[in-house]
């Protein structure tokens, strides 16, 4: 007998309507997705999001109360975490303290009774790849934060699994090792071609990593896109807010419909806002997006006056804040090359282009439930 279609790649996810709720809490809400194989995904977003609960689905630690859950076109749901083709590298590494780097990289192995040669080339194999085959003998606890990770994550790779798990996996590194440690696992990660799902509550750190992200709210997918959509163009008023900073002007659509108006400015978006004359709307402008040069009259559309607050050199950015009206402030980042000389009480212009503006209804957060 022949198949009739090809088994799917291994390292593919597909989750459709997974649920999870701990008793009045919905942790995970119906939440869909499908990962790519060999895609590094993130999942991003606050606390109680759903994140670890999400992954700790797709791992096997716990049991959804629906929902389907497919890696590698295989239902996994009724599977134990061993007989799925998944990994998981934890923020907390816990690595055996009285056995060496090799030894614990082995012990999975050992206990799945793998012929001993193997074993030996496994582990020299998963060594090599986090750069820590110099390491083999030593103690875990010889070894620095950043070197106790890259242990961790050999331990999981010796299993060759198609997806790895990764559950805020640099979250206790200090800020420089964690950047050191994000550009080795994107490099790792495109190297061998494995699926990475990624928690974090860090957008920097989704940002730099991940093909695709997926920002979560209240236990769904509020938009999964790359880096560049998702920080560009934001499905939501609060995608636009969790991921980079933004301005965020509140007011009413206009009574013919094409610009909101806030109390300090009116704003032209590039397209009409989506709302009738009269409903509540806002504006999101990006920091970077504004300028800001002396002056003191605004006028027209996407201009407002103001007096410079704060001035904050960031080194390749000069940051701005400038005050409108005494409850609404700006954020500005200019270029520090060539920027203009300003000093806090300036009285100064902003303004921004129509295209730079993204307009979104009130955001109404969800119900809790
Ligand atoms: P964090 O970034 O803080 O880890 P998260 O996005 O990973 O957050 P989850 O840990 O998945 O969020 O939790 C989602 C929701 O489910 C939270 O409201 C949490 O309090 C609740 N929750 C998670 N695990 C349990 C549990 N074992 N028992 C009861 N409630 C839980």
């Amino acid at each position: 007998t022949t198949k009739a279609t090809p088994d799917p790649p291994s390292g593919s996810v597909t989750i459709k309507g997974l649920t999870k709720t701990y008793g009045q809490a919905t942790a995970v809400d119906g939440l869909d997705l499908e990962i790519r194989p060999g895609e590094f995904i993130s999942l991003l977003g606050p606390s109680g999001c759903g994140k670890t609960t999400t992954l700790r689905m797709i791992a096997g630690f716990e049991k959804p109360d629906s929902g389907s859950i497919m890696i590698g076109g295989k239902d996994v749901v009724r599977l134990a975490p061993y007989q799925r083709d998944v990994n998981t590298v934890f923020q907390a590494y816990a690595l055996f303290p009285h056995k060496s780097v090799a030894e614990n990289v082995a012990y999975g192995l050992q206990q799945r009774k793998t012929p001993r040669a193997e074993i030996r080339e496994r582990v020299v194999e998963a060594l090599r790849m986090v750069r820590m085959l110099d390491f083999a003998d030593r103690s875990p606890t010889q070894l620095s934060g950043g070197q106790q990770q890259r242990v961790a994550l050999a331990r999981a790779l010796v299993n060759r699994p198609g997806v790895l798990l990764l559950d805020e996996p640099l979250g206790a590194l200090d800020r420089q090792l964690r950047e050191e440690m994000q550009l080795e696992l994107k490099l790792l990660q495109s190297r061998l071609g494995i699926t990475f799902v990624f928690v974090t509550h860090d957008q920097g750190e989704a940002l730099a990593m991940s093909d695709r992200i997926a920002i979560m709210r209240a236990g769904r997918i509020e938009q999964l896109a790359d880096a560049d959509t998702v920080y560009n163009q934001p499905a939501s008023a609060y995608v636009a807010g969790f991921v980079g900073q933004q301005n965020f002007l509140q007011g009413e659509v206009s009574a013919d419909g094409t610009t909101v108006e806030t109390p300090i400015v009116v704003v032209e978006g590039p397209a009409k806002p989506d709302g009738r004359p009269g409903e509540p709307h806002q504006a999101a402008i990006r920091p970077e997006l504004i300028s800001i040069e002396p002056g003191t009259v605004a006028e027209g559309l996407n201009t407002v006056a103001g007096e410079v607050l704060q001035v904050s050199p960031l080194g390749e950015v000069i940051q701005y804040l400038v005050k409108v009206t005494d409850e609404t402030s700006l954020l500005i980042r200019r270029p520090a090359h060539g920027a203009v000389r300003l000093s806090p009480g300036d009285q100064v212009l902003c303004g921004w282009a129509a295209e730079d503006v993204r307009l979104f209804p009130l955001d109404t957060p969800p119900d809790p439930t």
